[in-house]
Formats: C-alpha cells, structure tokens, sequence
C-alpha cells in the first residue's frame, strides 16, 4: 500500500508518474534498452530534454528572453553559480535572510564577493518575513528564498526591485502557483521537492544577466553561458531526473497549470492550518499568519514527548516523514503539488482525534 508521504525533500511523486517510468524502464518506447542506458545525444533523449524546456516555458509563462537549464549539482551548487556568475565588481549582492536556506545561500556568497543582508529574521526567530525592503540601487543582484522549507515561510508578493534582478530559490514552492516570472532575473530550484527525482535543478535565467557570465574566468560547468549555448547538454545530463520531471510537468499541465493547482493547494494548506487555529492552543504554528508556507507547514505541541508520540500514531496510521528538521524539532508537513487532496485530509482528520484524546 502506498503511504502518505509528508517527507520535505526527496518528496511524493504521482503515482501514474511512477507507473509510466515502470512500464517503460527495461524498454523505453520499443528502443530495446532504458532511457537511462541510451546517449544523452539519442534523438529519444532530445525529444524528452526539450519536452522538459517546453513545459517549464509554457507552465510558468516564461517571456522569450528567458533560457531554460537543467543542471546538477542541486540547489547547492547555485548557492556557488549565482555569485559567481551575477556578481558585479564594487556592486554588493544583497539576501534576505529569511531561514536556514537563505542564510546558506548567502554563506557561500559572501566567500565569493561582497555579500550584505537586505534582511535578518534574527530578532523574530525567522517566523516573519519582510514586509518592505529598502533595495540599494547599486546592487549585483537581490536575493530571496520564495519558500523556506525548513522553518515554513513563503513569500505571498515579491519585492519590487526595479533594475536590480531579482533572484530566487525556489526549490520548495516553483510550479506551486502561477508567479509573475517576468519579475525574476533568475528562478532556481532543486527539482526533489516539487519537480521529480533529485538528480537535476532548475535554473531560468534572463538572457541579459548571460552576459555578466561571459565577463567572467570561469571553469566550464559554473558558467551559465556555457550551459545556455549548449541547452544543458555540454556534459552529460541527469538524464533521469529530467525525464521524471518532464513526465511531472506534463501531468502538471494536463491538471490545468499553475491556477489549478495552487488553488488545490490552497485548500490542502487550509485543512491542515485550519486543524491548527481551531485546537486551542494545542497545536501552534510559529510563522506570522500571513507568512505561512502553502507547501511546508511547520507546528508545535506542547512538549517533545507529545511531537514523538504523535509522530509514531501517524506512522502507524500510514502518515510518514511528518518529523520537523533536526534543526528546529516539532513537526512539520510538506505538502507538495504530488500530495493528493485525501492525503492532506487524512492527516487533518488524525490531527484532530489526536488532539481529542489527550
Ligand atoms: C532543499 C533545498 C535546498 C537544497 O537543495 P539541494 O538540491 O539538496 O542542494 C536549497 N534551498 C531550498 C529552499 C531547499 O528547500
């Protein structure tokens, strides 16, 4: 029996996605091998790595002055590509340190160059997001982290920063919801959230911000320019994560797009805070209300003991991953577009008998 997945990252997949890749992993299409055994230069290869461009450009209405990469490495590597590429000489890049991804992204970014912070949630526990920024026009670029997956965070509306690109990890929310992608320098995100397998990330990057990369010394696979005259194919592709992912965004699209979706979203998030906000204090949700994440929601109980035991009934019950990071302890519920809407129910429903019988 299938269990309900709540894990943050690798997350559920759709079950009809999982059953395609079955039907044809020993012979792809009657090519009498696997996808994954043939050239990344095969022309079974091609169709699906354009396919996974196509669908990305199409889902989030991407301008045709955007590129499309899929790269390795993770989000991680990004943490190191975006400065390396974007940073411009005596103009800082600015971060939003709104949790404990944005606060690596901006780590690694300060070994590489002039890193300020735009942002602190230090002083509120980082349960609040900014609600205005004041953006120094002199800056490489600004970045935000859309969604903060481990402390349950997501950005509602984004900064208007004006001709400073606007930079954004999106890992654990793209293709949640439609997003204004025109305001966007660049979207990244690790596909195992909300994508497909781990193995590739999503990189969109505006075709004038190309051009800082060509104005730089760097090794092959950290530049972006490399990537985009090559369409992601200077070196060998993860060939499988790609293809998972495309077969994600097909599905994606045949539901109706991003409108649909985030509306499903938005219902699935609402049985869960709604569990929250009517227990009287038996469950409780750190992040400021409007500052709630839609695909991560974090909560507390009373005590550890009580988060453990609850933990174990939800297992046993067919619920997993449902433990928060090792980093901010409590619980935590990932509910990612893959996450069916009975999924979601269920756990509301295990919530409430839970909180009744204590
Ligand atoms: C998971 C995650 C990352 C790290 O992704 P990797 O692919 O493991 O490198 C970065 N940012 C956010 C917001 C994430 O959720």
């Amino acid at each position: 029996m299938r269990k309900y997945n709540f894990y943050a990252g690798p997350s559920t997949l759709p079950v009809d996605v999982l059953e395609e890749i079955k039907t044809d992993m020993v012979d792809y299409k009657g090519m009498g091998m696997s996808l994954i055994e043939t050239s990344h230069r095969s022309k079974e290869y091609d169709e699906i790595h354009n396919n996974a461009v196509q669908l990305v450009k199409e889902l989030l209405n991407l301008p045709d002055n955007y590129k499309v990469l899929f790269l390795g490495g993770g989000a991680t590597l990004q943490f190191t590509m975006i400065p390396s590429n974007l940073m411009i000489e005596s103009k800082p890049a600015y971060y939003t340190l709104t949790g404990a991804w944005a606060k690596k992204a901006y780590a690694d970014a300060g070994k590489l160059g002039l890193a300020k912070a735009a942002y602190d949630g230090k002083a509120n526990n980082y349960t609040e997001l900014p609600s205005e920024l004041d953006i120094d026009k002199n800056a490489s670029y600004l970045h935000i982290t859309s969604n903060e997956t481990i402390g349950g965070l997501e950005w509602q509306k984004f900064p208007d920063t004006k001709d400073v690109p606007l930079v954004a990890d999106m890992s654990s929310d793209i293709m949640s919801r439609p997003v204004p992608a025109e305001k966007f320098g660049l979207i990244y995100a690790g596909a195992q959230k909300n994508l497909g397998p781990a193995g590739t990330t999503l990189v969109i990057i505006r075709d004038d911000l190309l051009e800082r990369s060509k104005n730089k010394t760097l090794t092959a696979y950290l530049d972006y320019s490399i990537h985009a005259d090559k369409n992601s194919l200077y070196n060998t592709p993860p060939v499988f994560s790609i293809y998972a992912t495309m077969l994600v965004l097909k599905r994606l699209k045949a539901l109706g797009g991003l409108k649909a979706v985030e509306k499903v979203n938005a219902e699935k998030a609402s049985l869960i805070y709604d569990v929250i906000d009517s227990s009287n204090g038996f469950y409780k949700c750190p992040v400021q209300q409007e500052n709630r994440s839609k695909m991560n929601i974090v909560f507390t109980m009373q005590n550890e003991e009580l988060e453990k035991e609850f933990v174990k009934k939800a297992e046993e019950k067919g619920m997993v991953g449902l433990k928060g990071h090792r980093s901010v302890g409590g619980c935590r519920a990932s509910v990612y577009n893959s996450m069916p809407m009975e999924g979601a129910a269920c756990l509301a429903n295990f919530m409430k008998e839970f909180a009744l019988t204590k």
